[in-house]
């Protein structure tokens, strides 16, 4: 009998993860359902345990859940409880709920993916919202040089990076302290999403530097537009969105899929 997962959000019905799982379920013939499932704003809690109650096995937590599902864990594993987040849910033995968080891994293995090393280079990452807190630890485990976070509320990028000081070398503030330039720049902010562009100056990017933003969508970003204008290269979040699953898959079945074809499926769906 097939086994039941979903992802809870609020919105939620745009959500490409019903699309990512059934492939995986399909590329290695895992037998499962995969829906996305409306919770109330108010009722998270509750949509969850109905959900475990129908039969439900785990879950991906999307906006603006995660931190409710963080509080909700019976056990965390260590990238969540650093992240103070939970993207994957799994209904455990006796009720008990196992939480973790596979974003950061994701955002490593896409920057994997597309040949972008860490190790010895100058990294900024602008915003300090939630995805910063889950990418932070993995990010600054490959030993870049030196980890610069660049926030609208500059205090909030201090406090991360205060909070992961004994990770790496990271620093913290708010877009007036932005100098020097970068091989990676990763845009974590939400201003892609109304197509808005964080103050940034020109010459922000070292010979052959990246740009990556962890939103994707038809179109490049206008991070990734104006990246362009510095003649760095880009990387959308598509990847990330897809080796996050990849990985919550691989923490409820046991089994690793492969996503180098469910990218492209999924770049194919965008566009068409
Ligand atoms: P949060 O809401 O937690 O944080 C948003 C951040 O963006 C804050 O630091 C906020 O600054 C900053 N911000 C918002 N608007 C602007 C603006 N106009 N100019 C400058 N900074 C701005 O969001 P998340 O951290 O959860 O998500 C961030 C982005 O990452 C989203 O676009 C999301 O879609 C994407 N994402 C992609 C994933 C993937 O798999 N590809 C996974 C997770 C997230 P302030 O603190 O000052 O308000």
């Amino acid at each position: 009998m097939s086994e039941r997962y979903c992802v809870l959000g609020n919105p939620v019905a745009h959500s490409k993860s019903p699309l990512i799982h059934q492939a995986f379920a399909a590329q290695t013939g895992q037998l499962l359902e995969y829906t996305a499932e409306l919770a109330p704003l108010d009722g998270f809690e509750a949509a969850w345990r109905a959900f475990c109650e129908s039969g439900g096995r785990g879950a991906n937590v999307t906006v603006p859940f995660k931190q409710e599902a963080f509080a909700l864990c019976d056990t965390l594993s260590e990238r969540a409880r650093r992240a103070g987040a939970v993207n994957t849910l799994i209904n455990g033995q006796n009720g008990r709920i196992y939480g973790d968080n596979t974003d950061g891994i994701g955002l490593l293995r896409d920057l994997t993916a597309h040949d972008v090393a860490l190790a010895g280079k100058r990294v900024l990452v602008l915003g300090a919202g939630g995805a910063v807190r889950g990418a932070l630890a993995p990010l600054l485990a490959e030993r870049p040089d030196e980890l610069l976070i660049i926030n609208r509320t500059g205090a909030k990028a201090e406090a991360l990076a205060r909070d992961f000081a004994d990770v790496g070398a990271v620093r913290g503030g708010s877009y007036d302290a932005l100098e020097g330039t970068f091989d990676l720049v990763i845009n974590a902010t939400s201003a892609s999403l109304s197509g808005e562009l964080p103050p940034l100056p020109e010459g922000l990017f070292t010979p052959g530097g990246v740009a990556y933003d962890m939103m994707y969508g038809v179109e490049p970003t206008v991070f990734l537009q104006w990246a362009k204008t510095q003649k760095a290269a880009t990387v959308d979040g598509l990847g990330m969105l897809v080796e996050q699953a990849a990985e919550a898959f691989f923490l409820w079945r046991n089994v690793r899929p492969e996503t180098v074809p469910v990218r492209a499926l999924l770049r194919e769906t965008l566009t068409r």
